[in-house]
């Protein structure tokens, strides 16, 4: 980057940072998520943890179009939750927590060079240490690391109010069991050695008691401030869609998360092949109408004129005619695509 590009990034406001948070099965991602969302201003738990809204809907890992309307057996209706914000209390520091399947979160990395998270949040349970999907995790967050994506890495030893724990051993457990990793947590004392990345922060959490939340979303602002973590704001607007469904009475329902630039209630938007006006923004959570949205927020948009789709990005156009001319372009290409012979 030149002194100039650097210059005009300079510019750019900060923006919050956009967590997903992963883990191995029963290491407490989905009390974690629900303990934040809990924190998260607006939002009203409906029909229990997301959980067992899942279960009631489709099997875990489906993609994040869970709740179309799930909670019939509780007689309720469940919001898909896909994106959410927690705020720092007596701050305007934000974060932003995404409730997709981990790894949607990066579903668009290769094509576009622009991921929808900044950090991942590992969650390990303290007693159990790192598991086969922790270390999956891990192995993925560093294949980003080599392909110069902008991620950090956050460790959460949860489950630290078991009975009987050693909360030193377990500690002591995982920081050696992340250096064998090449993972090295800060406060270690320097070992020699190549390691991934920089020095990951650990947060020992209770997630069913809330116990070291604030510090870690604390952890989380801190690192978003190393990062530092910038968007334009004088822009057109772009982002992620996150979730698009059908919902009735509704229309074409999307859910997404702003990257850069402010979005705008009468925005014209292209995703792909589809196109629309946004008619209607909401905020994710308290079910809020907005009328404008700046980077790293999660935003409910009516106005597509056809479904698009989760995980791909949209960006706002000048006009109509514009978004016509992509769209038509973006079906011809598909089109292509699709009447090639299979065999090449
Ligand atoms: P997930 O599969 O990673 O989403 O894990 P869950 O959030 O469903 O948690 C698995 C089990 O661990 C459940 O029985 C939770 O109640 C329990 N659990 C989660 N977090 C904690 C915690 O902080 N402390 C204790 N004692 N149990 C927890």
């Amino acid at each position: 980057d030149s002194d100039e590009d650097e210059a005009i990034r300079m510019s750019w406001p900060a923006r919050p940072p956009v967590v997903t948070v992963m883990g191995h099965v029963d290491h407490g991602k989905t009390t974690l998520m629900d303990a934040l969302r809990r924190r998260a201003p607006g939002n009203k738990m409906t029909t229990g943890s997301s959980k067992n809204n899942i279960k009631s809907g489709k099997k875990k890992g489906a993609p994040a179009n869970v709740g179309d309307i799930a909670g019939t057996e509780a007689g309720g209706i469940t919001q898909v939750i896909t994106a959410f914000q927690v705020a720092l209390e007596g701050s305007d520091a934000a974060v932003t927590f995404l409730d997709t399947p981990g790894h949607a979160a990066f579903r668009n990395m290769r094509e576009s060079g622009l991921e929808a998270a900044d950090v991942i949040v590992l969650v390990v349970a303290a007693e159990d240490g790192l598991a086969a999907q922790s270390l999956e995790i891990l192995q993925f967050y560093k294949s980003l690391l080599e392909q110069n994506v902008d991620i950090s890495l956050v460790v959460a030893m949860n489950k630290i109010d078991q009975p009987g724990i050693n909360l030193e051993e377990c500690q002591y457990r995982l920081e050696n069991q992340l250096l064998q990793e090449g993972i090295l947590v800060e406060g270690m004392p320097q070992t020699d050695g190549d390691f991934f990345g920089s020095p990951v922060p650990l947060y020992p959490i209770s997630a069913k008691e809330g116990t070291g939340l604030d510090d870690m979303i604390e952890g989380l602002i801190l690192q978003s401030e190393i990062m530092d973590l910038r968007a334009p704001k004088e822009e057109p607007a772009s982002g992620i869609l996150l979730d698009a469904r059908i919902e009735k009475g509704l229309g074409v329902v999307v859910d997404a998360i702003v990257r850069s630039g402010d979005l705008k209630k009468g925005d014209v938007v292209v995703s792909g092949e589809h196109k629309g006006r946004v008619r209607i923004l909401k905020s994710t959570q308290g079910n809020t109408q907005v009328s404008e949205a700046s980077a790293s927020q999660p935003v409910r948009i009516m106005g597509f004129d056809s479904l698009p789709t989760a995980g791909d990005l949209f960006r706002v156009v000048e006009s109509e005619e514009i978004a016509q001319e992509l769209v038509e372009k973006a079906a011809a290409i598909k089109d292509t695509a699709e009447n090639k012979p299979a065999m090449m």
